[in-house]
């Protein structure tokens, strides 16, 4: 039996499904997506950054847990 993958919530680490994309205690995200939207000027970026990551190693634009003061 293949052991399930698992994430850790970054605001009350509660342990989720690889998955989940969002916490099912507080609703806070799980995946630490970069927050630049699509544009006419750019097609914008929805990389996953690792979940310590402030900002976009793509772009450089703030990640979602960083403009949700998660981290
Ligand atoms: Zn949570
Ligand atoms: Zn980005």
């Amino acid at each position: 039996m293949a052991e399930k993958e698992l994430q850790t919530c970054v605001r009350c680490h509660y342990v989720a499904d690889k998955e989940e994309r969002y916490c099912i205690r507080c609703g806070a995200p799980l995946k630490n997506k970069c927050t630049k939207e699509k544009s006419l000027l750019h097609k914008g970026c929805s990389k996953v950054n690792k979940a310590d990551a402030k900002f976009c190693s793509d772009c450089g634009t703030a990640t979602i847990f960083s403009e949700l003061g998660l981290i």
